[in-house]
């Protein structure tokens, strides 16, 4: 028969999700259940363990065990998660933005396509309105090359 050992320890509860408000690691009370075979139990004649397991679980799972930010179970460690150094250069989360990048990337185009037919229209708004002009001006000037109709008489100058 294996040896079952229980105490009460300092545990850490934390939230699965990286996303959630709950993941930073939290003090809570837990229980560690130590679990160890010695050589004997196994069929073996020297003294001595031969494996051991420790389980830890919360010791109020209904106040602790579901995370307070997202309800989601929570789990249960002796150990502060290791933070590593980031040596790729990349960010945590740089798949996650990808989507985000891809749509801004959209968006700039589409502007930018946008400004280039409003572009488009006022360059051809303006040219419709520089041929306007330059028909008044050959009307205007084929009309004061006319002669004067005889209806309407001088005015005598010098009044
Ligand atoms: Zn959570």
């Amino acid at each position: 028969m294996p040896t079952v050992t229980e105490r009460p320890i300092e545990g850490l509860a934390s939230c699965r999700n990286p996303r959630c408000p709950g993941y930073k690691q939290q003090p809570v009370q837990a229980i560690s259940t130590l679990t160890e075979f010695s050589y004997f139990d196994l069929g073996g004649d020297v003294p001595g363990i031969e494996r051991a397991a420790e389980l830890i679980r919360f010791a109020d799972p209904d106040t602790d065990e579901s995370c307070p930010a997202c309800g989601e179970p929570r789990l249960v460690s002796d150990q502060t998660r290791p933070i590593y150094p980031n040596v790729s250069g990349v960010a945590q989360d740089a798949l996650l933005a990808v989507q985000k990048d891809a749509e801004r990337m959209m968006d700039m185009q589409l502007t930018a396509a946008r400004q280039e037919a409003e572009m488009a229209q006022m360059r051809a708004l303006m040219e419709r309105q520089a041929a306007a002009l330059d028909r008044q001006e050959a009307v205007i000037a084929e009309l004061q090359q006319r002669p004067r109709g005889p209806g309407r008489p001088r005015k005598p100058e010098g009044e």
